[in-house]
């Protein structure tokens, strides 16, 4: 047994959260969650998503402005 596994591979594991570049609270919530290393903005296109990411605002930024839509 080993302590550097603490949970097994689920079929819902997304592999690309081991991105450094992946906003794993944005991706947790269903979002892509790219992070834009110049920006530090976060896409915020579903997981996923087949077109180019959207780095419209940072992850903080969007959270705080979709709580209140
Ligand atoms: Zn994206």
């Amino acid at each position: 047994m080993t302590l550097s596994a603490p949970r097994p591979a689920g079929a819902g594991e997304r592999l690309d959260l081991h991105n450094s570049s992946i906003e794993e609270s944005a991706a947790a919530a269903g979002h892509c969650g790219m992070t834009d290393l110049h920006t530090g903005r976060v896409c915020q296109e579903p997981a996923h998503h087949v077109h180019s990411c959207d780095f419209a605002a940072t992850w903080a930024t969007a959270a705080t402005a979709s709580r209140g839509a």
